[in-house]
């Protein structure tokens, strides 16, 4: 059956060049499902066509595994979808990008280490092999859980162009880890811990971390994504998501230009009381201000993970992402409003972890005033509270 059979066409058979209409209408998860589940959730319907929403998918996973969401995620330990194979998020590359590189001081070490962090904001050395050559050149090689015997290891340093040209092989592993580390002697030969065996007599020890992400393309591609497709979940009236005022947001989604010509983002305070006591909350807003069509994109808001992240752009400026009272927001610029005469919509929900998780879910959907809580960018103005 084709799209226009089943009573509506795919928002992204405008521009032409995008979508070529060849699937029928499919719901869309307009917040990544590998954000959480939550309780009175609505998917996008009647907007995105299967083909589109099989490419937005792929999209969704960029944030989640390469982003600081993918911490996040694994400080509150919140999975994907029952059907999908559980990541090894600290280990494995996605789509050719290296995993999220955690570092912390352990006491009785000399040197920071690289980290795997665990659900309850816990941690511990990921599995590593650090190569040495006699030129000084050295490469990090992450090995997944899923490389369980030396042949396997073999054949994934291979993928890696590690040859045996190496002149030193160091291995970073969680102290019990005899398994990998038995592992490793019997595909490699003799090796060496990195540094001294730690004194493990201030163990478990709080210590603090940091963490450098480089945001990706695609990483600003999905946050539209998130953005573009929340406006059209709001379903205000007179919109369908076809209009040309959305052309260079679609075509942005679809494969990316200059961020900077549609997403600004800023650190501002965050408003706990539209929470309470919850650990955090993804905060979405959208609407038409003025004459602009935008939307607001707050993931982990209000985190009480006591994490700081820095989170820098492309343009090389630096963000401190997470404080409990302090949020990371990106604004998005959909476009001008499609309507003649100036006009104010607006649309904001909070998606707010619980405490206790009931079943199924990690917590619940609520609608919030996007009163003083919620920024918007107002050209000419920048990042101001959408009051
Ligand atoms: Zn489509």
């Amino acid at each position: 059956m084709s799209g226009a059979a089943k009573g509506g066409r795919c928002i992204y058979m405008l521009p032409n060049g995008l979508c070529a209409g060849r699937y029928g209408l499919s719901e869309e998860d307009y917040l990544p499902r590998g954000l959480g589940k939550f309780k009175g959730y609505e998917r996008l319907t009647g907007k995105v066509c299967e083909g589109c929403d099989n490419q937005f998918g792929k999209l969704d996973e960029i944030p989640l595994t390469s982003g600081p969401e993918a911490i996040f995620r694994a400080i509150y330990g919140i999975e994907g979808r029952k059907t999908h194979r559980k990541r090894d998020t600290f280990h494995e590359t996605t789509h050719g990008r290296q995993p999220v590189e955690v570092v912390g001081r352990l006491p009785g070490d000399e040197s920071p280490t690289r980290l795997e962090v665990l659900t309850g904001n816990q941690g511990q050395p990921r599995r590593e092999l650090v190569f040495e050559w006699h030129d000084n050149r050295s490469k990090v090689v992450t090995v997944p859980r899923k490389i369980d015997t030396p042949d396997k290891l073999q054949k994934h340093l291979k993928g890696k162009s590690i040859g045996r040209d190496w002149s030193k092989c160091i291995v970073n592993c969680p102290a019990d880890d005899e398994g990998f580390q038995e592992m490793v002697q019997r595909c490699l030969g003799k090796i060496e811990q990195l540094g001294e065996p730690s004194d493990r007599r201030g163990y478990p020890a709080i210590v603090p971390v940091a963490s450098l992400i480089e945001l990706s393309p695609e990483y600003y591609r999905a946050i539209a994504k998130i953005a573009f497709h929340f406006f059209m979940w709001c379903s205000f009236a007179g919109i369908t998501g076809l209009e040309n005022v959305f052309d260079g947001i679609k075509e942005f989604i679809w494969r990316g230009d200059q961020p900077s010509k549609y997403l600004r983002s800023a650190a501002g305070p965050f408003d706990r009381n539209q929470i309470g006591d919850a650990p955090y909350a993804h905060v979405l807003s959208a609407g038409v201000v003025g004459n602009e069509a935008v939307a607001t994109v707050q993931l982990f808001a209000g985190s009480d993970s006591g994490v700081n992240l820095i989170a820098r752009a492309t343009d090389g400026r630096s963000f401190p992402v997470q404080l409990k009272n302090m949020s990371f927001v990106w604004i998005v610029k959909l476009g001008r409003s499609p309507f003649r005469i100036a006009c104010d919509l607006r649309r904001a929900l909070a998606f707010v972890a619980g405490r206790q998780t009931t079943v199924g879910f990690i917590g619940e959907v609520r609608e919030l005033t996007p009163a003083r809580s919620i920024m918007v960018w107002r050209p000419g103005f920048g990042p101001q509270f959408w009051a």
